[in-house]
C-alpha cells in the first residue's frame, strides 16, 4: 500500500521537532506489573501455572522487567514467584516488590528473583498516618533494606510510593538516600492517579534538576501512574518525555482500582507516535492481551484501544468505504501490526458501495436497483431488531460475570472468623 507520508499526501506532525522534547530517550524498556499490580484487580487470582504462561509470553514478546508476584502476601504467592525465578525468563529480569521490610526482601530473596523494587510511601500524610514514621526513620528503614538487598546481590528499585503528592526536597531527598544505598533504578509513582501530564513533567524535571547534577545520582528512572482521571497512559508518556526509561504498565490496563497505564497502548504510543524503540515484538500484543483477559476472568470493553473487539472494526459505510479505497483512511495502524485484522460490522450504518464490495467479493452480479434494495434490507433489518433478547442477555452476563469475580464474601469472611475466634 501506498505510503501517504513519502507520497506527499498525508502530513504527520508527531514528526515536527517541536512538539518531541529534548530529554526523549532513544530506548524504552517496558517493565511489566501485570502479575502484581495487575493481579489486585478485584475478584483476580492466578494458579501458578497461569502466572508462568504469563511470564513466559510477556519475556517473549521483549518485556525487560516482568514482576511476577508479590512473594510476602503468601506461601502460594511465594511458591508461584519461586518457580518461575526457577525456571528463569529468555531476556527478562525476573522481579518480585517488597515494601520497605526486611521479612518482605527475605521473602523475595527465598523465591529467588533476580530483581527487587522495593517500595515506602514519601508523603507526609501517609507517613503519618499509614507508616506512623518520621521522614527520618523513613529514611533510615530505606537505607537499611536497599542495603540488605544490596548484601544479597540483587538488583534493587526504590519506588517512591505517593511521589506525586510528596515535597520536592524530602522526595528527592529519599531518592538521594536510596541510591546512596545503592539502588539501581528509581520510580516515581502516582499511587492514586491524581497528577494531570503536565505536572508529570513538572515533577519529572524537578527531579532530574535535583538529582542529575551529581552523575552518582543519574541513575535510570521509571514511572508508575494510576488511571483514575484515565491518564495513566498520557502521565506514562509526559514522564518519558522527560527521560523516565522504565514505564511500569499492566496489560489490558488491569490493576487495583481504575488500573494502571495499558502495556499495549504505552507500546503502540511509544513505536508508532514517538518513533521509539521498546524492544516488543508489536505482533504479538493481541495474543498478549487475550491471553491475560482469559486468565484474569475479567472481560477487555469492547471499544478498546488496541485489543478491544472494536478496535478495527468499521461500522459506517462512510467508513468501510473509505477503507476500501485506502487503509489509512480511518485507521491510524494497521491491525496486522498489533497482530489483528481489519473487520467490518453490517448494519444500519451501511453504505452501497460496501455492498457493492461484498457481493464483488462473492462473485454475484447485480443491477443498481437490486444492490439499493440489499442495502436497504441490512439496515431496516437492524433497525427492527428487537433488543429484548439482548437486554435479557446483557443483564444475565453482566451478573454472571460479576458471580466470577473470586474471593471472599461478607459471610464467608464472618464464617471464617467465628471458626477461629
Ligand atoms: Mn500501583
Amino acid at each position: 500500500m501506498e505510503n501517504l507520508e513519502k507520497a506527499g499526501l498525508a502530513v504527520n506532525y508527531n514528526k515536527v521537532p517541536d512538539t518531541k522534547s529534548k530529554s526523549l530517550p532513544k530506548r524504552v524498556f517496558i517493565w511489566d506489573e501485570t502479575l502484581r499490580d495487575g493481579e489486585q484487580t478485584p475478584g483476580v487470582a492466578l494458579t501458578i501455572d497461569e502466572k508462568i504462561e504469563i511470564a513466559k509470553k510477556l519475556d517473549e514478546v521483549g518485556t525487560a522487567i516482568v514482576a511476577v508476584g508479590f512473594p510476602a502476601v503468601s506461601e502460594e504467592e511465594k511458591k508461584a514467584v519461586a518457580a518461575i525465578a526457577k525456571e528463569g525468563l529468555g531476556k527478562a529480569s525476573v522481579a518480585a516488590p517488597a515494601r520497605a521490610v526486611i521479612t518482605d526482601i527475605e521473602a523475595c530473596i527465598e523465591a529467588g528473583v533476580e530483581e527487587v523494587p522495593i517500595f515506602i510511601a514519601t508523603s507526609d500524610f501517609r507517613l503519618k498516618y499509614q507508616l506512623r514514621m518520621t521522614r527520618e526513620e523513613m529514611l533510615e528503614r530505606l537505607t537499611q533494606c536497599i542495603e540488605f538487598g544490596k548484601e544479597h546481590g540483587l538488583i534493587i528499585d526504590y519506588i517512591a510510593e505517593d511521589a506525586t503528592r510528596s515535597d520536592m526536597e524530602f522526595l528527592c531527598k529519599t531518592y538521594k538516600t536510596a541510591i546512596d544505598a545503592g539502588a539501581d533504578k528509581i520510580c516515581i509513582a502516582d499511587t492514586v492517579g491524581f497528577v494531570r501530564p503536565e505536572v508529570m513533567k513538572h515533577i519529572t524535571r524537578e527531579i532530574k534538576a535535583r538529582l542529575w547534577t551529581k552523575s552518582k545520582y543519574k541513575v535510570p528512572m521509571s514511572a508508575h501512574c494510576h488511571d483514575d482521571f484515565g491518564l495513566a497512559t498520557a502521565n506514562t508518556l509526559a514522564a518519558i518525555e522527560e527521560g523516565v526509561t522504565y514505564p511500569q504498565v499492566c496489560v489490558n490496563a488491569y490493576g487495583e482500582r481504575a488500573g494502571n497505564a495499558a502495556f499495549e497502548q504505552i507500546v503502540m504510543a511509544l513505536e508508532e507516535l514517538y518513533g521509539i524503540d521498546t524492544g516488543v515484538e508489536t505482533e504479538k500484543l493481541y495474543g498478549l492481551s487475550k491471553l491475560v483477559e482469559r486468565h484474569f476472568v475479567v472481560p477487555l470493553p469492547l471499544h478498546r484501544a488496541i485489543s478491544g473487539d472494536n478496535a478495527f472494526t468499521h461500522s459506517s459505510g462512510i467508513h468501510s468505504h473509505g477503507q476500501l479505497t485506502h487503509s489509512m483512511t480511518y485507521e491510524p495502524i494497521s491491525p496486522t501490526l498489533v497482530g489483528r485484522r481489519r473487520e467490518f460490522h453490517l448494519g444500519k450504518f451501511v453504505g452501497r458501495h460496501f455492498v457493492e464490495y461484498l457481493l464483488k467479493m462473492g462473485g454475484v452480479r447485480s443491477t443498481p436497483e437490486q444492490t439499493r434494495e440489499i442495502t436497504e434490507r441490512i439496515k431496516r433489518t437492524h433497525e427492527e431488531r428487537k433488543k429484548t433478547q439482548s437486554k435479557v442477555a446483557f443483564d444475565q452476563i453482566k451478573g454472571d460475570l460479576k458471580a466470577l469475580r473470586t474471593g471472599v464474601s461478607e459471610r464467608e469472611f464472618w464464617a471464617i472468623v467465628f471458626d477461629v475466634i
